[in-house]
């Protein structure tokens, strides 16, 4: 984990104002049940979404929503702003921030260097891809009122 306030604060969240960090799941438990459960509480939320690498070869991941694009729990998009963010930096805790966030070295002038690839946190989701599909179901299911 790499944390470095000072030099965030000083260069305002350039990375999170261009694309959310990726989790791991590790990020939502540590048994099927916690992630799954978790996973179901994020999505519902509508600020966390699954991405993807590569649909052709199941490499999906999760990660923040960006701003003007939460509340769905597919997501695509290139770049943008993460839903976490304010003026005063990110909202989550650091214990609740994704891996790729933590995993992200901080340098001076734009140098910081990344610890965990997308791809990378992909390959630990296709063990988890059941759960994932299972949560995001789950979260779209409407409760009706008897
Ligand atoms: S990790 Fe790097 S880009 Fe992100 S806020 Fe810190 S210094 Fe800026
Ligand atoms: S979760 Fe926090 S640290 Fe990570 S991209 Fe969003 S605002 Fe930045």
């Amino acid at each position: 984990m790499y944390i470095n306030e000072l030099i965030c604060k000083n260069c305002g969240g350039k990375c999170c104002k261009y694309y959310p960090g990726h989790t791991l799941p590790k990020d939502f438990g540590n048994s099927k049940d916690e992630i799954f459960n978790n996973l179901v509480l994020a999505f519902k939320s509508g600020k966390w979404v699954i991405d993807w690498v590569d649909k052709s070869k199941n490499l999906y991941f999760v990660r923040p929503a960006i701003k003007g694009k939460e509340g769905y729990v597919f997501e695509h998009s290139l770049s943008g702003e993460c839903t976490f963010l304010s003026d005063k930096g990110c909202t989550l805790p650091i214990e609740k921030r994704p891996s790729g966030c933590l995993y992200l070295e901080p340098k001076e002038n734009e140098t910081c260097i990344p610890h965990l690839s997308k791809i990378n946190s992909s390959k630990q989701w296709q063990i988890f891809l059941d759960i994932l599909f299972d949560a995001a179901i789950e979260a779209e299911k409407i409760d009706f009122e008897l």
